[in-house]
């Protein structure tokens, strides 16, 4: 959406005009899925408390081009984007992120995404895969969670055998595997074998909501034509 006021100067627009691109598209994976490699930055912030990282601004894509580079240069897909001295998980890239883990306690299998705190993008295709999980992974013994992890917690877990596996979510590629993270220097595997493009409940979600946008499963979020 741009303003279209014939003024120069910073303020509400008095007129706008919003464009609605529809376009078919080919598969966003033509030779199957690909699992991503991910590098954590910690030295650039993608939305702070307060800002306007939780709607869709063009503003919000340009602090993300030079860790992008920084990350590809060092022959990483995507950056994944700490928040705070914490080094909460927030983002990946343009995508929202899930890790599906066994907790420390009782080896529970949790599936966690990042809570809406002002600093996450509202992705639709996030609130499409906790809708799914709490309908259908939840009944199987799976918490879902809305909550802060650290990444520390995402190494550790790894170290302990219990990261069972890292995806970002987003309409393009509806859901996108990440193999590895590159975190302080050490390469935090995402539970994927060599020869595996995709976990399991990665791989599940974009078959379920496949399904479903190919109107192959009768569903509310989906109307045949
Ligand atoms: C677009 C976008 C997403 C994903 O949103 P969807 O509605 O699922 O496509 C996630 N994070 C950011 C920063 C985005 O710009």
């Amino acid at each position: 959406m741009i303003g279209t006021q014939s003024t120069l100067g910073v303020g509400p627009p008095g007129s706008a005009l919003l464009f609605v691109i529809a376009s078919p598209v080919g598969p966003y994976y033509p030779t199957g899925f690909k699992a991503i490699s991910l590098e954590a930055t910690d030295y650039a912030v993608r939305a702070w408390p307060g800002g306007v990282g939780d709607k869709k601004l063009g503003a919000n894509y340009a602090p993300c081009i030079v860790p992008q580079q920084e990350a590809a240069s060092r022959g990483f897909q995507q950056n994944l984007w700490l928040f705070g001295e914490e080094e909460y998980v927030t983002e990946v890239g343009t995508m929202n992120l899930f890790i599906a883990l066994k907790n420390e306690e009782r080896g529970q299998k949790e599936l966690i995404t990042a809570p809406l705190d002002g600093t996450i993008l509202e992705g639709v295709t996030r609130d499409s895969v906790l809708a799914l999980a709490r309908e259908r992974l939840a009944p199987k013994g799976w918490t879902i969670s809305e909550r802060q992890i650290k990444m520390g917690d995402v190494a550790k877990a790894a170290e302990e055998g219990r990261l069972l596996e890292v995806f970002g979510s987003g309409t393009a590629a509806i859901v996108s595997p990440v193999r590895s993270i590159s975190y302080r220097g050490k390469l935090v595997n995402c539970g994927l074998k060599d020869s595996e493009e995709a976990g399991e409940i990665a791989l599940q979600m974009k078959n379920w909501m496949e399904g479903i946008q190919y109107g192959d499963e009768a569903h509310p979020w989906s109307h045949v034509l």
